[in-house]
């Protein structure tokens, strides 16, 4: 006989937070709670059935797998039951009370951030058990797990703060949910407004859902079924099923093998990442079945990281159903099936790219960011390489996009190597003066604005026997060789040797700040520049080093002087009537700060702004007694 006292529980803060927030939101996402009931049953299902094929006992093993949703008008109740794995009365507070449903905190924070945002959010990515607080007054649910000897208890709550535990007399496998529903959600004991819910958010789960008796939903495997007899239609509704999106996929892949391994393959491209709306690092998209089975939400292993911004199913006969997820990652079979995916998948967006360069390109925008990880992946670089997309210096503007097969088309005969550039937009990139010298030759330069880049193209190491170089590190004798493109530069009627002074002069000024100071071969218009010492690394990516490694100072750099520039020969002059000339010293250390500057660092901004006054005080004090 089960005792009959309640116990009276608080739900945890994150928990009261979210109800809070649930109770009082928008109507229009209110019934999405449909949707995560059903979820949630279906996984409990999954959990119970993956039990059975495992060989293990579980209670009323005679009944069926499903969902029985009954809707009263009268009394103003939808109730959902399940034939799922249960919960004891352990797993009852451990997991509707204590742990929030896995997107939440990440839910408060956004909502923190903007209100009508965080509202959507309920829409697109569902808060679990507890949205059903949006339309409930109370909600009773009794649990019976499929673990033999655990009695059933029921939990029930107002949604306000607290909640209760008792024991439930008797009850079958699985849950129960029953919901009161408020006053302003009646249409949720519609039978009709139901059904036209499953069939939107739950048509394409595994069990069979019965409303008041009769089967509402379709129970079919489409990755199984030949490709022509799936509609477009179809395709984005699975979609929209699996992904727990709102939009269409930007593209699938659906195929087939039989031989060596046999499986079918779904593969979706969503519309957007989540990694670019700030939700963290993306789960694994893809759901392993074996013989149609569920075995695994978020299976890892079956594509690399680099491509999990993908939803999809794989399925195959010929994996093992009883044996532990962990053991089944280490299977050699899947191996087979994830190499043949994964270049199937790449084909697949290369084709895409051929066949319809805008999708490719919207497709390229959501997720390149993600796709370009896949520089490690040696066995796929060749394809991956023709995937990536970069705005260039030959582009109009930051949204034109070119790949590397166009980069390398475009390249002057006589250039070995392909120049790319990072900084943080166009406009820093575009005006570095370590560009000027490629502007001259009218040499196409990558802009790059991800600090990935930085990794992934000389990761990539050469595409199409092209080695990558970073514009900062290109060898300027190779780059002086080619043909001038823009008008000549003016004539170089400096004397070396009077420049070299002048460089050692600065260099002695400049002391520590510098590895060095050196005439520029590259300059065009810019006075100066501050260039890496280290062949191995360009500048930026000492820079991401710097921020990894927690270092202050900057790597110290060479400063180039341009011969030819009217600053530069002034310094000459006054150079030359006094070495030792203090306003010389004030151009010389300003000169460093402005390369400073352009090269995106503020070394001591106290220091600097005062050096600046100084000088400007002395270039007053001359203009005063030059006599206006
Ligand atoms: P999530 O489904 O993301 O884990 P929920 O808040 O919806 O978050 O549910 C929390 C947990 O409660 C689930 O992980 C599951 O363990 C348990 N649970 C919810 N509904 C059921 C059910 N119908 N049957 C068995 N367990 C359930």
């Amino acid at each position: 006989m089960a005792e009959t006292s309640t116990q009276t529980f608080e739900f945890k803060a994150e928990i009261q937070q979210l109800l809070h927030i649930l109770s009082h939101s928008l109507y229009t996402h209110r019934e999405i709670f449909i949707r995560e009931l059903i979820s949630n049953a279906a996984d409990a299902l999954d959990k119970a059935r993956f039990k059975t094929i495992k060989g293990e006992p579980i209670v009323d093993s005679d009944l069926e797998f499903a969902i029985w949703i009954d809707v009263d008008e009268s009394k103003k109740t939808f109730t959902i039951r399940d034939s799922g794995i249960g919960m004891s009365q352990e797993e009852l507070v451990k997991n509707i009370g204590t742990i929030a449903h896995s997107g939440t905190s990440e839910f408060l924070k956004q909502m923190a951030v903007q209100q009508d945002a965080g509202l959507n959010l309920i829409g697109r990515f569902g808060v679990g058990f507890y949205s059903v607080f949006m339309v409930a007054e109370r909600v009773e649910l009794t649990s019976r797990s499929a673990e033999a000897a655990q009695p059933a208890h029921v939990w029930s709550s107002d949604g306000q703060g607290a909640y209760d535990i008792q024991p439930a007399d008797e009850a079958p496998r699985g849950t129960t949910v029953k919901v009161f529903l408020r006053e302003d959600a009646q249409e949720f004991c519609q039978k009709q407004r139901v059904e036209s819910l499953i069939k939107k958010y739950s048509n394409f789960v595994p069990f069979p859902i019965r409303v008041n008796g009769e089967q509402i939903n379709k129970i079919s495997a489409i990755w199984r079924e030949p490709k022509a007899q799936v509609s477009e239609e179809q395709y984005n509704e699975f979609f929209k099923f699996i992904a727990v999106e709102s939009e269409n996929p930007l593209t699938w892949l659906h195929f087939s093998a039989d031989a060596p391994i046999q499986f079918h393959a779904l593969l979706f491209v969503p519309s957007s990442s989540r990694e670019s709306l700030g939700f963290g690092h993306d789960e694994e998209g893809m759901q392993l079945f074996v013989r149609r089975v569920l075995v695994d939400h978020h299976a890892k292993d079956i594509l690399p990281d680099y491509l999990r911004f993908v939803r999809g199913v794989l399925d195959s006969d010929d994996l093992p159903l009883n044996i532990s997820r962990e053991t089944l990652q280490e299977n050699p079979h899947l191996l087979k099936i994830k190499n043949t995916l994964v270049a199937k998948f790449l084909s697949h967006l290369q084709e895409l790219a051929r066949t319809d360069e805008a999708k490719y390109l919207e497709i390229w925008r959501q997720h390149g960011r993600v796709l370009k990880e896949g520089y490690a992946d040696f066995t796929q670089r060749e394809k991956l390489a023709e995937l990536l997309r970069f705005n260039s210096s030959k582009s109009a503007d930051e949204k034109e996009l070119i790949s590397l097969q166009t980069y390398v088309e475009r390249m002057p005969e006589k250039q070995a190597e392909i120049y790319y550039l990072s900084g943080p937009t166009r406009e820093t990139v575009s005006r570095n003066p370590i560009l000027e010298i490629f502007k001259a030759k009218e040499i196409e330069v990558l802009y790059c604005y991800e600090p990935i880049d930085e990794f992934a193209l000389p990761g990539m190491m050469e595409y199409k026997g092209k080695k990558f170089k970073s514009a900062d590190q290109a060898d300027v004798k190779t780059l002086n060789d080619l043909p001038d493109k823009t008008a000549e530069k003016p004539a170089a009627d400096y004397d070396k040797k009077d420049m070299d002074r002048l460089a050692r002069r600065i260099k002695d000024i400049l002391g520590d700040k510098v590895e060095d100071v050196r005439v520029s071969e590259r300059l065009v218009d810019s006075p100066a520049l501050l260039v890496g010492t280290d062949s191995f690394m360009s500048s930026q990516m000492q820079r991401i080093m710097m921020h990894m490694q927690h270092q202050v100072e900057l790597p110290k750099r060479n400063l180039e002087i341009n011969p030819r520039h009217p600053l530069l020969r002034n310094m000459e002059q006054i150079y030359r009537q006094d070495p030792q000339d203090p306003f010389l010293t004030q151009l010389a250390l300003r000169l460093f700060d402005s390369a400073q500057w352009v090269d995106g660092y503020v070394g001591d901004p106290l220091a600097t702004a005062t050096g600046l006054q100084e000088l400007l005080q002395q270039v007053a004090d001359m203009y005063v007694k030059r006599g206006k």
